[in-house]
């Protein structure tokens, strides 16, 4: 298939949308119209990765942390990026990274973990703010199936699990048109007045564009009377980090030994032992120690997450066993989420998982 396909699909499955406004996720390197025939999935992109796509015959890369980050100042072979990307273009692999949208994705870095961890009722720990919107638009009642299903279609009326969400109340519009109109009904330069629904729902910020373009292709008025408002609504199905429980409350030592055997950590790095059994958990793959005053508030038993600092371990101030079990380790199984998703689309497509081991900490 072509690039722009896998490309695109990727973009939308996981929005691109999603992603901090410091971070660089998407397309990285490729022409959109190349032919790719194979993938291979990792979580960084090093020069390991692409000598092994290059004899694996792999056209394109498809990783958790992208390529280029930062500001690439120049690519040459000063430094290990500059060299990863001259290699990448030289033998035309293409390279596309999910990086925090796939943190913040439905069922993204967080929720794969808690699954590996074997955790029940598993929901989001952080959802994500500030991304909602609600339409409002009135349509000829006769209209209304028609342009409310366009509407839907497009993505909007979606709340949890739950789709085709909206309101209607019915009422009176009014419309005069110019010389210049068209009016669907009643005559020019004379007021008209149509029995209308007023609909409303609610959508994703992102999917603007898309559900008003499908509003006015669908309506029958030259001119489409729509209101836009930004929500403060909190969307609990997205978000950073996860919380989930264990069917049977284990001790802290039993539970450090699990997370070393589930992430095959070597490191873990932990608070004092509170002395509780653990039943709630929160985790967030790579550095999610920001969220540990929301773990504390969630009343976990444990917070599970990596990159942490000598004076975040203070924070834990015995209220929750904080854990660092690896930014690699808490990672490393996004890569299932990314071939999951692409066989989900393109099942016939090859996909294969990257052996190149690309964990910059050893552990003695
Ligand atoms: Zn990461």
């Amino acid at each position: 298939m072509k690039l722009k396909v896998l490309a695109s699909y990727l973009d939308s499955e996981v929005p691109l949308s999603f992603q901090e406004s410091y971070d660089n996720s998407g397309l990285q390197i490729g022409i959109a119209d190349t032919e790719i025939t194979s993938a291979l999935i990792t979580l960084d992109v090093t020069e390991g990765v692409i000598d092994e796509a290059i004899k694996e015959k792999c056209n394109i890369v498809v990783s958790h942390h992208p390529l280029i980050f930062g500001g690439v100042k120049n690519i040459s072979d000063a430094t290990q990026v500059g060299r990863t990307i001259y290699k990448c273009i030289k033998h035309d692999i293409a390279v596309y990274s999910a990086h925090t949208n796939l943190d913040i994705f439905k069922n993204g870095v967080s929720r794969k973990m808690a699954e590996k961890l074997g955790l029940k009722d598993i929901k989001v720990l952080s959802p994500l703010e500030n991304r909602l919107m609600k339409l409002v638009t009135y349509i000829p009642v006769s209209h209304l199936d028609k342009v409310r299903n366009a509407v839907f279609e497009a993505g909007a009326g979606v709340i949890g699990n739950y789709d085709k969400c909206g309101f209607v109340t019915d009422g009176t519009g009014s419309f005069r048109g110019n010389e210049s109109a068209n009016p669907y009904a009643g005559n020019k330069g004379e007021m008209h007045h149509e029995n209308e629904s007023r609909f409303e729902t609610i959508m994703f910020s992102y999917l603007k564009e898309k559900v008003i373009g499908a509003l006015l292709s669908s309506h029958p008025y030259e001119e489409v009377a729509y209101d836009l408002y930004e929500l403060e609504n909190k969307y609990y199905g997205s978000g950073l980090g996860c919380t989930g429980e264990f069917s049977e409350p284990l001790g802290e030592e039993e539970l450090l030994k699990q997370i070393a055997s589930v992430f095959k950590a070597k490191g873990l790095r932990f608070s004092k032992l509170t002395g509780n059994k653990i039943k709630k958990v929160a985790l967030c793959g790579g550095s999610g120690v920001s969220l540990l005053p929301v773990a504390i508030a969630s009343g976990a038993d444990v917070f599970i997450t990596a990159d942490i600092k000598y004076h975040n371990f203070f924070d834990a101030d015995n209220k929750i066993l904080l854990v660092d079990a690896g930014h690699f380790e808490t990672e490393k199984y996004s890569s299932e989420i990314l071939k999951d998703l692409i066989k989900k689309k393109f099942p016939k497509f090859a996909v294969r998982f990257s052996e190149t081991n690309t964990n910059p900490i050893n552990y003695l």
